[in-house]
């Protein structure tokens, strides 16, 4: 398990790779990840620039959102990371990003629907879009819990995405096939529509991607 110096080495790393990637752009989008040996959440600074971010702008909360450990304000959409946490036991780690192909999809109130095998073994379905609210409010994380349910991603209404996964490589490698997919998905419309997965398939690929594929990235 990952100790909390290492979680925030993590999160700076990422932090670092969201702008390098293009999900993100200057200090928009957050990054969180559990503690469960300390019983922590590490959660990303609001309005920071990721490249000037040190391991102590790092902000540690209790799961109910009071601030333990750092000097700056915790991300405004701590809530919906915290509530994610109690929801999820399997989530040990959050990204929200507001990445092109995957917020065009969220600004058009459209779901990505399982259409790629790496989406739907990660995700383990289609990434469905919460229903809109303001950012930072209780209502917005409620709607997000919603729409993920037991799955790894999903939509903020014209706003962004948010993925979750067993730690953060597994959370950035979701940001990363959500905006593939989405990107596909909108050039497969040019072509004629995307073919979907059938429900069965998915499963079956999820089950793969749990059971062996995750257990053969860790290497
Ligand atoms: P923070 O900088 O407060 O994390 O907010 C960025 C964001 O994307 C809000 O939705
Ligand atoms: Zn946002």
């Amino acid at each position: 398990m990952d100790t909390a110096v290492e979680v925030r080495a993590g999160i700076l790393k990422i932090g670092c790779a969201l702008l390098e990637k293009g999900l993100v752009a200057g200090t928009w989008g957050n990054i969180s990840a559990r503690l469960p040996a300390i019983d922590r959440i590490a959660v990303t600074p609001s309005g920071r620039n990721y490249r000037d971010l040190e391991d102590s702008d790092i902000v540690l909360t209790d799961l109910e959102g009071n601030v333990i450990a750092g000097q700056l304000k915790p991300s405004s959409e701590l809530k919906m990371h915290l509530e994610i946490y109690k929801a999820r036991s399997d989530v040990m780690a959050i990204i929200h990003t507001h990445s092109i192909f995957a917020s065009s999809c969220a600004v058009a109130n459209t779901s990505i629907p399982p259409i790629i095998e790496d989406l739907v073994q990660l995700i383990g379905g289609s990434v469905d879009v919460a229903k809109y609210a303001l950012p930072g409010t209780n209502e917005l994380a409620k709607n997000v819990v919603a729409a993920l349910g037991d799955k790894g991603a999903a939509l903020l209404c014209n706003h962004g995405v948010v993925c979750c996964g067993g730690n953060l490589c597994e959370a950035f490698l979701g940001c990363e096939l959500v905006e593939r997919a989405a990107q596909m998905y909108i050039y497969a419309s040019q072509l004629g529509g995307a073919r979907e997965l059938s429900r069965e398939d998915v499963k079956v690929m999820h089950d793969f991607y749990l059971e062996h594929y995750r257990h053969r990235q860790k290497g």
